[in-house]
């Protein structure tokens, strides 16, 4: 299976992160030894400066390229809710030198997934609520209605160039409030207020 990201499908995170709202999809990719199910999670020696970004998951679960718009609806049915772990400091370096952003991006267990799926049949697809708390304390706050890009859009674009199977996943973007996570923290990632996962960082 693969895993897509998709960065900056919120305006005000792109705001956030001082950068420019854009006119398709950008996506990047992690494998899938970035997948992290464990409550535990061991911040990687290799940064010190790791954020956090809490993004709505949709499963594939039919193969599917070049799919219509229209269509992509019939290529999922379960949404999920997982963090997109960065090492904003190896970011920013990548950014400076216009390098791939891999190493920031596409490490081992930097991508922790709920073990809840919500069938799309539950949902509203169109307002999807989701919260991210830390210590406690909500963070970030986002809802599906607020994506620059829809995950019909996603799906269409991205499998374009890639062939989508059964078991891939799309990280579909974060909203405002990134931040730092450092030992001790808690996380507890929320959508439509059931529990979806709780990492305590070590
Ligand atoms: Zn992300």
């Amino acid at each position: 299976m693969k895993i897509f990201c998709i960065g900056r499908n919120y305006s005000d995170h792109a705001k956030e992160m001082n950068a420019e709202v854009p006119v398709s999809p950008i996506f990047f990719m992690k494998p899938d030894t970035a997948l992290h199910k464990e409550s535990e999670f061991y911040i990687p020696k290799f940064t010190t400066d790791l954020h956090y970004e809490c993004e709505i998951v949709v499963r594939i679960d039919r193969v599917g390229k070049n799919i219509g718009e229209n269509f992509a609806r019939k290529y999922y049915s379960e949404i999920g809710l997982g963090i997109d772990f960065t090492a904003r400091d190896l970011q920013q370096q990548c950014k400076e030198k216009g390098l791939p952003w891999e190493i920031a991006k596409s490490w081992e267990n930097s991508a922790p997934i709920g073990n809840h799926w919500f069938k799309t049949s539950e949902l509203n697809m169109d307002n999807i609520q989701f919260h991210l708390e830390k210590n406690g304390a909500t963070v970030q706050k986002g809802s599906s209605a607020e994506m620059i890009f829809s995950i019909d859009r996603i799906i269409a674009y991205l499998s374009q160039f890639s062939t989508l199977k059964v078991g891939d996943l799309i990280y579909t973007g974060t909203p405002a409030g990134v931040g730092p996570v450092n030992v001790g923290d808690e996380l507890v990632g929320y959508l439509e207020n059931k529990e979806m996962y709780r990492l305590k960082i070590k």
